[in-house]
Parts: C-alpha cells; sequence; structure tokens
C-alpha cells in the first residue's frame, strides 16, 4: 500500500493509494488543496474517494473544504468533532508547557488566515471500515487531544494517528494539547496495543517503526 506524505502548511496529509481509489488522510493548513492536486496529478489518478479528518484542527482540515469543491470527494470525521468542522472551530483544551503559546499563534492566524467551515458528510464510529471508499482500514475513535481525534489502521499493519503523538526527529508524547489527557494516555496505550508495522503522526514524513512508537 503507496502512502504519500505530502507538506501542506503547518501539518502533513497522507494520500494513500487504495486498491479501488485514492483516500486522503488531513490537509493541512488553508489553502494548501493545490499540493494535494498536484500529487494526484504526478500519480495520474484523480479517483478520490474520500477526505478523511482526524481532528478538527486548524492544521488538519483547513483545505478540507476547497479540496471537496475541487474534487467532489465526501469529507469524513469521527461525530464527536463533526461540530467543530461545520462550525470552523479549532479548539485547543488544555494547554500545557509551550503548548500555552498555540492559542496566540492560532488566534494571529486564523485572522489573516481563516479556517474554512465543512459539512464533514462522513460520519464513522470506532472500528468502521474504510472498504466502501476503495481502502482496507478501520476507523479507530481516540480521544484525547480532541473529544472526536481518531486513528487509521491499515491492513498492512501501518497506522496513522494523527497528533495523537507528537514528533520532531524522534516521537514522542503528545505533551502540548489535549482535551482530556487521561483520555489521550489510555487511547495511545490502546493504540501500541496493536502492535503496528510503522506509525505515521501528523507533524512528520517519516514513518516511525513499530518498535519506537511501543517505546513511548
Ligand atoms: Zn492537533
Amino acid at each position: 500500500m503507496q502512502i504519500h506524505p505530502i507538506s501542506c502548511g503547518l501539518g502533513y496529509a497522507f494520500l494513500i493509494e487504495g486498491e479501488s481509489g485514492l483516500v486522503l488522510v488531513d490537509c493541512g493548513s488553508p489553502h494548501q488543496e493545490k499540493k494535494v492536486l498536484a500529487i494526484m496529478d504526478a500519480l495520474g489518478r484523480q479517483d478520490l474517494k474520500l477526505i478523511w479528518i482526524t481532528h478538527a484542527h486548524y492544521d488538519h482540515y483547513g483545505s478540507a473544504a476547497a479540496l471537496h469543491a475541487k474534487t467532489g470527494a465526501p469529507v469524513g470525521v469521527h461525530p464527536a468533532d463533526a461540530d467543530a468542522l461545520r462550525a470552523g472551530r479549532s479548539d485547543l483544551g488544555i494547554v500545557r508547557g509551550v503548548g500555552h503559546l498555540f492559542p496566540l499563534g492560532l488566534g494571529i492566524a486564523k485572522v489573516f488566515v481563516p479556517l474554512p467551515p465543512v459539512n464533514p458528510e462522513v460520519l464513522l464510529e470506532d472500528g468502521a471500515s474504510l472498504a466502501d471508499f476503495g481502502l482496507a482500514a478501520r476507523v479507530y475513535h481516540t480521544p484525547g487531544h480532541t473529544p472526536g481525534h481518531s486513528s487509521l489502521w491499515l491492513e498492512d499493519g501501518t497506522l496513522i494517528i494523527g497528533d495523537l503523538i507528537g514528533q520532531d526527529s524522534r516521537a514522542r508524547k503528545q505533551s502540548l494539547l489535549a482535551t482530556d489527557w487521561q483520555a489521550l494516555q489510555q487511547s495511545l496505550a490502546r493504540m501500541q496495543a496493536l502492535n503496528p508495522r510503522r506509525v505515521y503522526s501528523g507533524h512528520s514524513p517519516r514513518a516511525i517503526p513499530g518498535d519506537e512508537f511501543c517505546s513511548l
């Protein structure tokens, strides 16, 4: 299963080539849609079946409305984050450490580059399959960073986990932003118990080896 990480402003999008269609996981900040469309052109594929959003943050669904308009692909999210997408909200929860700088940074960013609201047409609960969208994958509800944060488990042992963890040169525990710090820890333990082969998080193109992820 081919996965193409795409740098989209403050976050990464992940374009997955499924058996019978493309699925995009997250889409970065606002006005990043051309970067995704360019990769689709390069692949010679226009069969985008779904734009799945791991959680309702500025740097993860900022270009969802534009990509939906250009491709016609529906936007999907866990129901608990759906209202935030509809309202164009990016709730940061209880910040820690340098995370205290984020509300200020987000406030400034939203003044200059507003966050377009988007209507999620596909609402999937924990355990739902993406087979209808041409991808052998399953959605897991992994709350904590936001109430409706979700992760994607692909059949080949790849896990895409949004901001459930942080990542710079190494993977690290999420230590800056959460709406529920206890739930965040429980969600991480649940994903580690899956023993994934490799893991992609929302702010790096590097796949984290499974043993590095499980030792967090
Ligand atoms: Zn986030």
